[in-house]
């Protein structure tokens, strides 16, 4: 709740919308207790009297009414029946449309087609034939209004709740023998809540505007009761030769309906969890970069060499450094590992080298990637389009996320492959079944025009390949993209990634949490942690003998098959948390060989045997090999 209010009260329209509506709401509330004159008494001596006159501050109206005093009255009138309205229609909405959208069938065929038939008369139409039905009368204007709006509220909840009626904890519920109507209120009414508020937010001042409408027409309150619209259209013969008659209730609708709208744009952007996170504030087309200088690439470059990367999240006044200066290479044809629990910074790593992490918030503060000695961080976004996918791309771990639920995979695959290439529909798709095909999908002439939803995961998944070979890079970043899979589709994966590795030169950056992994595809490791590198190395050399105290608990938490029983031992406590990293190393308070120094100051990697370590105390190489 403190959230919600600190976000509204950071968008500065929605809050100066909300004080001024407060103010109007706080002046309804108490007219009453005001010394006001009676506005219902009439003076014709003393008509058309201008504002500021005496004893009138906004002079009087034909009948020689205060304008003042009706203008009062009538705001309170007004507010409360578009109020009244709003939440008839939100209450009646959203019942019906939670209705037909959880039982659907011929119930929601029923009941939709229903409101699509009040929805087909313009609604001030309807708003007229139901008045003219029930008679004039405030009262009668009021349900006019709410039934008029009852249609937008019950398609909108509808919608909301066909979704949720389909998600997996309402099938649970019901699994669990609740009852409908218990489902409907602990399940579903929840989720929905906040849409009806957003929409009730987004259309009382509309509804205050009908409202005032009706009454303008001489349909809503009868005279002598004065609301807005009725005092407008009284004041319409006017118009001319005593404008302010008109001028005062207009201005005041004016007020409400744009401080009650610059209101509801705030509420709805409070509410939305998206928001919060910054989300939904568009992202732009590559990573924003601040840096002093580009460090020069070491000798004897790879074909990706990162050099001393530092990616940063700025939220709020906080500073997440999720990658901390992290060194890494890769040959042509060779596969690097890169492990670590999650949260270690493996992702935005692999992210920052393309310029694809979301900013805001992210920010690249130092560092370069080297990608045949063209640097990559900071190039020009047109040149880091042109090399997304056609020399680096990605494989996901989610493939279901990162297909699009409407096109067939085959239409997809053509799409990624002209993105770079000009070629004919009928090549594509030539291009797109020899793809499959290289993923071992049998059949491939027949899946090409599946659906993602008709695909297994680990289909997809080989479609998720096939979409990063489309355009023959020179390197594949797969940032977990087996973890999603059972061990039996996983090996399979594995090895067709094996086989392109070695059959087309491709070079690898595999990222995992799995030992298991690492040691079936790597040839080098790096181990990372709080978004450094702590250990790095041949596979087979650490995988031998780990020497950071980190990468040997790592391991032995990974169960062997036909070892023999041991413990396996978790790792106690939690990495930390990258926005207050502590002096010296990360580890250091989980570690059993911490040692003062350890907290001392800054770690350098260095060589410890055959391999890299960030550590003062590494496990030593009997330890290690035991
Ligand atoms: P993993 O190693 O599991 O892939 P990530 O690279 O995704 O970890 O995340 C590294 C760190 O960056 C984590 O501590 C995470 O909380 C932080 N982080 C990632 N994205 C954001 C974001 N948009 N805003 C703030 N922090 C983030
Ligand atoms: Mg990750």
């Amino acid at each position: 709740m403190r959230a919600f209010f600190f976000l509204l009260a950071r968008n500065r329209l929605a809050l100066a919308g909300g004080i001024v509506l407060l103010v109007v709401v706080i002046l309804a509330l108490i007219t009453p207790l005001l010394p006001l004159a009676d506005p219902d008494v009439t003076n014709t001596s003393n008509r058309f009297q201008p504002i500021l006159s005496d004893g009138a501050l906004l002079g009087t109206d034909h009948l020689g009414r205060d304008l003042l005093s009706r203008l009062m009255w009538g705001t309170r009138l007004s507010l409360a029946v578009g109020f009244a309205a709003a939440i008839v229609a939100a209450t009646i909405g959203a019942a019906i449309g939670i209705v037909a959208g959880y039982y659907g069938g011929r119930s929601d065929n029923i009941i939709m087609r229903g409101v699509d038939m009040l929805m087909a008369f313009p609604y001030i139409l309807l708003a007229l034939a139901i008045v003219a039905a029930l008679g004039p009368g405030l009262m009668n204007a009021l349900i006019a209004v709410a039934a008029v709006n009852v249609p937008f509220f019950a398609r909108n909840i509808r919608g909301i709740t066909v979704g949720i009626a389909n998600k997996e904890f309402v099938d649970a519920a019901r699994l669990a023998g609740l009852s409908d109507s218990r489902i409907i209120l602990s399940e579903i009414l929840p989720n929905v809540i906040p849409v009806i508020v957003i929409a009730m937010s987004t259309t009382i001042g509309w509804m205050i505007l009908e409202t005032a409408g009706l009454s303008f027409l001489g349909l809503g309150s009868q005279p002598p009761q004065a609301d807005l619209g009725s005092m407008l259209g009284e004041a319409r013969s006017a118009l001319i030769t005593n404008p302010h008659t008109s001028i005062v209730p207009g201005m005041m609708i004016l007020v409400i309906v744009m401080s009650i709208n610059l209101l509801g744009d705030g509420v709805r952007d409070a509410l939305d969890p998206r928001l919060k996170s910054g989300a939904l504030s568009r992202p732009m087309a590559a990573t924003r970069v601040d840096r002093a200088e580009a460090p020069p690439p070491a000798t004897g470059t790879g074909l990706l060499e990162v050099r001393a990367l530092q990616t940063q999240f700025h939220v709020k006044n906080r500073i997440y450094r999720a990658v901390g200066g992290v060194d890494l290479h890769v040959e042509k044809g060779e596969c690097l590992g890169i492990i670590g629990e999650s949260g270690s910074g493996k992702s935005v790593t692999a992210l920052s080298i393309m310029g694809l992490v979301a900013s805001p918030p992210g920010v690249v503060t130092g560092g370069a990637a080297y990608y045949d000695g063209e640097d990559l961080i900071g190039a020009p976004y047109r040149r880091l389009r042109d090399m997304r996918g056609r020399n680096v791309s990605y494989i996901f771990q989610d493939p279901l996320a990162t297909l699009h639920p409407l096109y067939r995979v085959g239409d997809q695959l053509i799409e990624a492959i002209r993105a770079h290439r000009p070629i004919g529909k009928a090549e594509g798709r030539e291009k797109a079944v020899e793809l499959l095909k290289a993923v071992r999908i049998p059949n491939a002439e027949k899946r090409i025009s599946d659906y993602p939803h008709e695909m297994s995961g680990g289909m997809r998944q080989r479609v998720g390949i096939a979409m990063a070979l489309a355009n023959d890079p020179d390197i594949i970043i797969a940032d977990e993209p087996t973890t999603a899979l059972d061990v039996t589709v996983q090996a399979q994966v594995l090895t067709i990634l094996d086989d392109l590795r070695r059959s087309r030169g491709l070079a690898i950056v595999f990222i995992t949490h799995d030992f298991g992994v690492v040691a079936q595809l790597c040839d080098r490791v790096a181990v990372m942690y709080a978004g450094r590198i702590v250990e790095e190395g041949r596979t087979t050399d650490i995988l031998d003998a780990p020497r950071h105290p980190y990468t040997a608990r790592l391991m032995a938490c990974v169960p062997e098959l036909g070892g023999g029983k041991r413990r396996l031992e978790a790792i106690p406590g939690l990495p930390p948390v990258v926005d207050k990293l502590p002096d010296g190393c990360a580890f250091a308070d989980r570690c059993d060989r911490v040692q003062p120094d350890c907290r001392a100051g800054e770690i350098a990697l260095h060589k410890v045997g055959s391999q890299a370590v960030r550590c003062l105390h590494p496990v030593d190489s009997k330890e290690a090999a035991e």
